[in-house]
């Protein structure tokens, strides 16, 4: 158990996964609510969140075709024509119009990046990847191309990468993150398990 002062003063991944859910409330898509937060130098550089582009109806209005008809776009489908952004996305491209630089920044995320969102990571020289849920594509055969990718963040590759990595921040809000709770949502992230340290210790907080 923590003591008083270590409550009131969060570690550093608390800290910016805390920020991250913050940002999540903004989500707008009907599939998961994902939050994610670009830090550099220990500082927030940029957030960002999932939903349709600025200008569009939001995604939970019925901005997005696909998202809306998750009869024709099964599961891990269509995401090329999906018009809802991943907050990880958002949070690259925010720096981007910002003019900030983000190489070499850590990003936290409310979800495990899909494949689109960490390729995009790995290619502007995001150091590293924390994430609070867990996901992977339905499709299982996919996993070990995934694992390629989640490589090019790994710290033994090159010194100046911060690894890949899930954080156990304590989450008041999952149950409504999970959008409408498909056994896999719109936006191909399949709901939400507990992690197996969470299943050990009974469940999420
Ligand atoms: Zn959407
Ligand atoms: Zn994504």
């Amino acid at each position: 158990m923590r003591d008083e002062a270590a409550v009131a003063r969060p570690e550093r991944d608390d800290y910016y996964m805390g920020i991250a859910f913050a940002v999540r409330e903004r989500a707008n898509c009907v599939g998961f609510k994902v939050g994610a937060v670009l830090v550099q130098g220990d500082r927030v550089i940029s957030t960002g969140y999932n939903g349709t582009p600025a200008g569009i109806r939001n995604c939970d209005e019925g901005g997005c075709e696909r998202c809306a008809n998750p009869e024709r776009f099964q599961s891990g489908t269509g995401y090329d024509v999906c018009i809802c952004v991943h907050a990880e996305q958002n949070a690259l491209l925010s720096a981007a119009r910002l003019q900030l630089p983000a190489a070499g920044a850590l990003l936290y995320t409310t979800l495990q990046p899909c494949f689109g969102c960490l390729k995009e990571l790995a290619q502007a020289h995001i150091a590293g990847v924390r994430y609070r849920h867990p996901w992977e594509h339905p499709d299982a055969t996919l996993k070990t191309q995934y694992l390629e990718l989640v490589e090019l963040f790994s710290e033994g590759a090159n010194s100046a990468k911060k690894g890949f990595s899930q954080v156990f921040t304590p989450d008041p809000r999952e149950a409504w993150a999970q959008g409408r709770r498909r056994a896999a949502s719109d936006t191909g992230h399949p709901k939400q398990l507990p992690s197996e340290r969470e299943r050990e210790a009974g469940g999420p907080a």
